[in-house]
């Protein structure tokens, strides 16, 4: 029997849901785009889109996903030839060291597995290494979005200014923008790569590219920059049609415009506050599961783990198994596990992954968690029973 009838929820980490808010603002005929309230409406969203990431710098838009805005930061910063160092806790900081390797940069990889952020004693000890000052830019990504490790992007600027090392300091906040606290200016980041589809609640389709006067400076003095992704241009343009280097995306400023309304209204603070009691709730739900039973956080520190998205596993096969029953008997997506296997489950289909980013309010979590836990009973798999209590008893407090 399936019971999926009725609205479906996805909860993987991105695409996120899609307010209706933004749905319906996105549902209209296409505009002229020499309009001027087109542009007025974007020339307004500028300054809100740089709040969201806390930076009074510049911003870049494309039209692009994530991969986009990571080709995007790398073409105006770094050239063939010239190094970044990439420290990585998983799949999504490998996927921007491939985007550099294909630029014809030179990668230096510092693997940290999938279980523990950005150790800064490392990125420290790989900068005082690098005598000639070769290294061009430090790629983090701030949570990835495969292991759900949140990592310290303060913590690098600080080490990059203890070394005296002038490397750039380029962060990918692609899952983390409003949901976890982030602070461009403050924590020293150069470069901020997000896109609009997991926090911004926009359907996927523009990349950003914050970045500031130091990074600016270093890109005044690349040998060539592709005039596709040149960001000058784009931060500062003589025209409305060079803010996103040709026909703007229309639709998606709609959806983008309602979407900044909402945190807006909300307010960034609350909308961080709301990220993490949710992902506390869920946390504890998990770990009161996993006291009978294989469920495992993957993250074992609370301190180290995103407010965005949250990644387990539950033994081998049965991570699979709870995602097939989730969706065809209760019309709940959960994400598939990007966890790396091992000799007990060498495919990972232990894993699994649950998105919680973005319009997600605790009906939406207590959702989740409760048809979780049923499709643990409907499959017999070993966990304690009562998580739905406990997270309903965090939320309560
Ligand atoms: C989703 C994601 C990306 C890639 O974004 P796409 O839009 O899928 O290209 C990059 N980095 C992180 C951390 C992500 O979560």
């Amino acid at each position: 029997m399936t019971l999926a009838s009725g609205r479906s929820h996805i909860a993987i980490p991105g695409p996120s849901i899609i307010p209706d808010a933004v749905l319906q603002a996105m549902h209209r005929p296409a505009p002229d785009i020499y309009d001027t309230e087109l542009l007025a409406m974007v020339d307004g969203m500028i300054p809100e889109l740089k709040a969201v990431a806390q930076t009074a710098h510049e911003v870049a838009i494309y039209i692009c996903n994530g991969h986009g805005a990571w080709e995007a930061s790398l073409s105006n910063t770094v050239a063939p030839g010239e190094v970044v160092l990439v420290p990585t806790c998983g799949r999504f900081g490998h996927g921007w060291a491939e985007m550099a390797e294909g630029l014809g940069i030179e990668v230096q990889i510092l693997e940290h597995g999938r279980q523990t952020p950005i150790d800064a004693e490392r990125v420290r000890a790989a900068l005082l290494a690098d005598k000639g000052q070769r290294i061009k830019a430090v790629l983090a990504v701030h949570v990835d979005t495969s292991s759900s490790v949140r990592s310290d992007i303060a913590a690098l600027r600080r080490v990059l200014d203890e070394v005296g090392h002038p490397a750039l300091l380029m962060a990918d906040c692609v899952a983390s923008l409003a949901c976890d606290v982030y602070r461009m200016d403050a924590w020293g980041a150069d470069v901020t790569v997000s896109a609009c589809q997991k926090g911004l609640m926009v359907p996927p389709g523009m990349g950003f590219v914050f970045f500031n006067p130091r990074a600016a400076e270093v890109q005044a003095r690349m040998p060539r920059v592709s005039r596709y992704w040149d960001w000058r241009p784009r931060a500062h343009p003589e025209m409305f049609y060079q803010y996103f280097g040709g026909t703007a995306p229309t639709h998606h400023l709609y959806g983008l415009r309602a979407a900044l309304d909402m945190i807006g209204s909300e307010g960034l603070e609350a909308v961080w506050a709301r990220h993490a009691r949710l992902a506390g709730a869920l946390w504890a739900a998990v770990e009161h599961w996993g006291e009978e039973g294989a469920m495992r956080l993957n993250i074992a520190d609370p301190a180290q783990r995103s407010h965005a998205v949250t990644a387990l596993s539950l033994g081998k096969g049965n991570g699979d198994r709870l995602r097939a029953w989730c969706r065809d008997v209760a019309g709940v997506t959960l994400g598939i596990g990007l966890g790396a296997g091992d000799d007990e489950d060498p495919t990972a289909s232990g894993y699994f992954r649950i998105g919680h980013m973005g319009h997600i309010n605790a009906h939406m979590m207590l959702g989740v968690l409760a048809v979780i836990e049923t499709g643990l009973k409907a499959l017999d798999i070993p966990h304690r029973p009562g998580g739905v209590t406990v997270a309903a008893q965090r939320l309560a407090d």
